[in-house]
C-alpha cells in the first residue's frame, strides 16, 4: 500500500478559528494512525484578503496547536501559470466562455422568473444556477460586454463537460461524518449537473477554488482528503474536472463542523472561536482539542 498523504488548506484571510483547529488536528491524527504525511497547503489565491503577517499567525497557531507538517509548503499565489495552464487546456476543449452578468442582474433575473410561480434552480450551496447572459442580456447589451473592458467570470459549461466526459462519475468516500472517518469506503454518485456552469476564473484572477483544489491535490500527491462537510457537495464539481484534466482521484473523507452559539458555521470574523484569541485566554492546545470534541 503507498502511504497515505493527508492536506490540510487553510486560507490566511483570517485568524483560524476552532472549525480549522478540528480540521488540522484531525487530518494529523489520521496522518498519524495510518503512517501518512501531512501536508500544508496556503489557499491565498485572494491577494487583497491573505496577507504575510495572517499567514505567520497561521503557522505560529498550528505549531502551538502542535499540527506539524512534512515536505515544502505550497502556497496557491505561487502556482497562478499551473492555473492558467489548465485554463487553456479547457478553453481548448471549448468547455469554457465568458459570463457578464453580475450578482445582482442574476438575483434580478431569480425574482422576475419566480413571479411566474415556478422556482429557478439553486447550486448545492444556495445560489442560483448560472441562467446564463443570453437568457438575461439582449443582443446589443452582450455585443457591448463582450467588445468593452468589464469584468467577467470564466465558466465550465457543465453540460458540454459532462457530455465530453460520457460517463456517470461518482467518488470514493470514507466514514461518515465526524465519527467514523476509518470506515471502508463506498462510491458516491456525484451530481456535479446540480450545480451548472461554475466559475473556474475571473478576469483578473486566473482560478477559482474549484479549479486550483483539484490541481494542487494532485501535484501534492494527496491520495486522502479530510475536509469539512460543507464542502463534501462540491467533490462532485471536482470529479468533473479531474476527469476533464486527467487527474487521479483521491480518496474522500468529510468531517464534521463546529458550531457557533447560534447553530451556524464559524466564521473568520467570530473573535471569540479564534485560536488566537482562546489562547490569550490561557486555554492549552488539550483544552482546545476538548473544546472541538476530541
Ligand atoms: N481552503 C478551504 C477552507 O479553508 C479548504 C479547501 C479544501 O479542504 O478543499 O475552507
Amino acid at each position: 500500500m503507498p502511504k497515505p498523504v493527508f492536506r490540510f488548506a487553510p486560507s490566511p484571510n483570517g485568524h483560524l478559528h476552532l472549525g480549522h483547529a478540528l480540521s488540522a488536528l484531525l487530518n494529523a491524527d489520521a496522518a498519524r494512525v495510518m503512517d501518512g504525511d501531512l501536508l500544508l497547503r496556503i489557499e491565498d489565491i485572494d491577494q487583497a484578503r491573505c496577507t504575510p503577517a495572517l499567514e505567520r499567525d497561521l503557522l505560529e497557531d498550528l505549531t502551538w496547536l502542535g499540527v506539524s507538517f512534512d515536505g515544502p509548503v505550497l502556497r496557491q499565489s505561487e502556482r497562478f501559470a499551473i492555473y492558467q495552464g489548465a485554463l487553456d487546456r479547457l478553453t481548448e476543449m471549448g468547455l469554457v466562455y465568458r459570463g457578464y452578468l453580475t450578482r445582482a442582474e442574476i438575483k434580478g433575473f431569480v425574482s422576475d422568473f419566480e413571479t411566474g410561480g415556478d422556482r429557478w434552480p439553486r447550486d448545492p450551496d444556495g445560489a442560483p444556477v448560472y441562467p446564463g447572459d443570453h437568457r438575461v442580456l439582449a443582443q446589443p447589451e452582450l455585443e457591448k460586454r463582450a467588445a468593452g473592458d468589464m469584468p467577467y467570470a470564466l465558466r465550465l459549461n457543465m453540460a458540454a463537460a459532462l457530455d465530453r466526459i460520457g460517463t456517470q462519475l461518482n467518488w470514493r468516500e470514507a466514514g461518515a461524518e465526524g465519527t467514523a472517518l476509518f470506515e471502508p469506503a463506498r462510491r458516491i454518485g456525484a451530481d456535479p449537473a446540480a450545480w451548472g456552469d461554475v466559475v473556474l476564473a475571473r478576469k483578473d484572477t486566473p482560478t477559482s477554488y474549484h479549479l486550483s483544489v483539484v490541481l494542487d491535490d494532485a501535484a501534492q500527491g494527496v491520495t486522502d482528503v479530510l475536509r469539512g462537510v460543507d464542502l463534501r457537495a462540491a467533490t462532485s464539481v471536482h470529479r468533473v474536472l479531474q476527469a476533464l484534466l486527467d487527474l487521479p482521484e483521491p480518496l474522500y473523507r468529510h468531517h464534521r463542523l463546529v458550531l457557533g452559539p447560534d447553530g451556524r458555521k464559524l466564521s473568520k470574523s467570530n473573535k471569540d472561536t479564534s485560536i488566537r484569541e482562546l489562547r490569550a485566554q490561557g486555554i492549552s492546545a488539550a483544552g482546545i482539542r476538548t473544546r472541538v470534541g476530541l
